[in-house]
């Protein structure tokens, strides 16, 4: 192997290894089976070199959040039988095509992008499985992505009601200036709720490099981490 992708490997062992023992610890804390947790790695910025490695290292799930990128990775990384996560914002005229490589849509947060996804999915022919995005901001806050709590129950309903979607669960990012705990709470909450109705939508999706311990104690049941396996995203997004 080149040196410089064995240096590579070597650092993304180490990281991954931490990563993966944080959530251990934090699933003991709770009280919570290791085996409810998932992680997702966050490769967005990163070469699909990168994700050749983790895949290697056991990953299953990776997670990219700008369309271009993610659709020129999964294709490269075809032959790896990774699953894809996509997490980013999304515009409508861009949901069909983000069927056609992701597995799971995590980012759905309004009912136009809906019937755009199962389009998308209709003209692949394999259903994706659908996250919708709960924000999590105070209300009258700046409002940056995710549906309102009060809009989950009617965009879960759209969501049962369209062809070749999978309702799984929710995703949310803890906003800034608040503790991710009390966020989490929050957002624990609306999740009970969709559970109510939709008993198989049961995936939590929150935490990441900075607060997956706070959303592991909440129930996370999926974690996305990027720069604690990674390191650092470049400066300009
Ligand atoms: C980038 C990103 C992550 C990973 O963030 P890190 O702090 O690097 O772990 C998780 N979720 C979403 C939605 C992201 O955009």
């Amino acid at each position: 192997m080149e040196p410089r992708v064995s240096a590579r490997r070597d650092e993304l062992v180490a990281n991954l290894d931490a990563v993966r023992r944080r959530i251990d610890a934090a699933c003991a804390d709770a009280g919570r089976d290791r085996g409810e947790v998932s992680l997702v790695v966050v490769t967005k910025f990163f070469p699909a070199s990168d994700v050749r490695i983790l895949a290697d290292l056991g990953v299953t799930d990776v997670g990219e959040n700008r369309h271009q990128e993610a659709e020129a990775k999964a294709a490269e990384c075809a032959d790896l039988g990774l699953r894809w996560h996509f997490i980013g914002g999304l515009q409508s005229n861009k949901a069909a095509a983000v069927a056609s490589y992701a597995d799971v849509v995590e980012s759905v947060d309004r009912a136009k992008l809906v019937e755009a996804l199962s389009r998308g999915a209709h003209t692949r022919g394999h259903e994706v499985d659908v996250l919708l995005q709960v924000g999590l901001d105070p209300p009258g806050a700046d409002h940056r992505s995710g549906a309102a709590p009060d809009d989950v129950a009617e965009l879960a309903r759209r969501v049962e009601e369209a062809g070749m979607l999978r309702l799984r669960g929710l995703m949310a990012v803890a906003p800034l200036g608040e503790e991710p705990d009390d966020a989490f709470a929050r957002l624990a909450e609306v999740h009970a709720e969709l559970l109510r109705d939709h008993p198989g939508a049961t995936v939590l999706s929150a935490g990441m490099s900075g607060d997956l311990e706070a959303a592991i104690r909440r129930g996370a049941t999926h974690v996305r981490v990027g720069s604690a396996v990674l390191g650092p995203r470049p400066a300009v997004q």
